[in-house]
């Protein structure tokens, strides 16, 4: 009789992305055109590591990614991690928007389980590619106790990072992940882990965001700043309908002072102005070259802006006031 206990059972949530790419005839390659099961098969020893249930939630890739299908994978993947037989949850994604979706999912699921992403920067026929390894390894950290508590997690290229922390710094190189800002939350090789130390920021099961009880987000629109920039770009998200501005400022989130002025015409419209930077790095502090309390503007401390975006439109969809906006950028 096998006396061998069962394997941890992981739900695996298929999005699309290079991951499940194909080269297509001709040159260049097409997203999630691999279905999740050939691409599990294409990964050798997995069938030791964990029973995995595969979900296709959407079919796209991640620069299609949009706040309905958040809005969806958020509600998948809390059902799964309610599931009482399911000890974690990995989301196969794109590497566009994966640091985007990574850092929602982080603010919005209520578990103490591991979640992982993973994507691939070669498609699955190319030469070597990278989306087997990194599937390996995202399902060793999603089936690993050591990796419950730390908020949302993104595996890629043998590094596990923070969901806060991960940005896209390439567009073609597999080491293309970066956290520049407070660091890799561990490595992974060939399944082992080795987590450097915890984050300690709020998140999961923590955040007041969790779970997600959203039908919809709020409009929140990214103008990035530039040696001339216009003040119309702003008029004309206002007239849009944004219910939220992020600038990406130069240096430390600065803007020229015709933009800085419509921005506070902006707030005193009942827009928020997010300030944050474009260097890719460092903190956006308050109240050092533009006065934010007389402006009524919030900085991004230390999100880059489309994570500042995913922060604004939650606090918006609760109806916060700019002080309490201001508060969630320290605490998340
Ligand atoms: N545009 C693709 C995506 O984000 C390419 C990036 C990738 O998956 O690596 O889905």
């Amino acid at each position: 009789m096998d006396a061998s206990p069962p394997l941890p059972c992981i739900r695996l949530l298929a999005t699309g992305g290079t991951i499940a790419g194909a080269h297509k005839d001709g040159g260049g390659y097409e997203s999630a055109a691999i279905s999740t099961e050939t691409l599990l098969e294409a990964v050798p020893g997995l069938a030791a590591v964990a029973a995995i249930e595969v979900e296709q939630v959407a079919h796209i890739g991640s620069q299609d990614m949009d706040q309905k299908v958040w809005l969806k994978l958020a509600a998948t993947a809390q059902q799964a991690l309610d599931d009482p037989a399911i000890a974690g949850v990995v989301i196969t994604h794109g590497t566009d928007t994966m640091e985007e979706t990574a850092y929602f999912l982080n603010l919005v699921l209520k578990t103490d389980l591991p979640v992982v992403l993973v994507g691939a920067m070669r498609p699955a026929t190319a030469i070597s590619p990278d989306g087997p390894m990194n599937l390996y390894n995202a399902i060793c950290v999603a089936t690993h106790r050591e990796s419950a508590t730390r908020g949302v997690l993104v595996v890629s290229n043998d590094e596990i990072h923070f969901a806060r922390e991960i940005a896209k710094s390439n567009t073609t190189q597999v080491g293309t992940f970066k956290s520049p800002n407070r660091g890799l939350a561990g490595f992974v090789n060939r399944g082992r882990l080795h987590f450097f130390g915890p984050t300690v920021l709020k998140h999961t099961s923590a955040s007041e965001f969790a779970p997600c009880e959203l039908t919809e987000l709020p409009r929140v629109d990214i103008i990035y700043a530039y040696a001339g920039m216009p003040r119309d770009l702003i008029d004309a998200s206002v007239q849009a309908g944004a219910r939220g501005i992020v600038i990406v400022g130069v240096g430390a989130g600065n803007m020229n002072k015709s933009v800085q002025a419509v921005c506070s015409d902006a707030v005193k419209a009942g827009v928020a102005v997010v300030r944050s930077s474009r260097t890719g790095g460092g903190i956006v502090a308050r109240n050092i070259e533009i006065d934010d309390d007389r402006a009524g503007f919030v900085v991004a401390e230390e999100l880059n802006p489309a994570k500042a975006r995913v922060l604004l439109m939650l606090g918006l969809s609760r109806g916060l006031n700019t002080a309490a906006l201001q508060a969630l950028f320290t605490i998340y």
